[in-house]
């Protein structure tokens, strides 16, 4: 996850203190953030069980495409790469991975209905550029 830093509002790193942890888990476990331009660290600690933890540890997501229509929020470099790759249209074929299931297909299901309205694409692509100019 990508963060605006508490301290300078330059570019934060969210990243999960245990990596090898399974993905059932993931939604518990401590998280640390680090910031690429003055250093500052930040950290969540493990949330009881039952209680998800906020993916972005109460800070500001940094990748946010802002449109009329509302925000578009990425979590990282490589999903603001994938959604503008979607709604650019160079993405249409879904391809399953090894386990049958269809990559990032609940990235996109999750994804507003006005995102992807025809109508505004160029508006959201413009967005994400802007987003893509500012923030990485
Ligand atoms: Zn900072």
């Amino acid at each position: 996850m990508v963060v605006d830093c508490p301290s300078c509002g330059g570019k934060a790193v969210v990243t999960l203190l245990a990596s090898d942890t399974d993905l059932p888990r993931r939604t518990f476990v401590a998280r640390r953030m680090v910031c690429h331009a003055c250093g500052a660290t930040r950290e969540q600690a493990l949330t009881p069980r039952g209680q998800a933890a906020d993916p972005f540890i109460g800070l500001k997501a940094r990748l946010r495409a802002e449109t009329r229509h509302g925000d578009l929020i990425a979590w990282n470099e490589v999903h603001l790469d994938y959604l503008e790759q979607y709604l650019s249209g160079r993405l249409r074929i879904e391809t399953p991975d090894e386990t049958g299931r269809t990559r990032n297909k609940s990235v996109v299901s999750r994804l507003p209905a006005w995102a992807k309205s025809a109508k505004n694409r160029d508006e959201v692509l413009k967005a994400i550029a802007g987003v893509r100019l500012e923030k990485l």
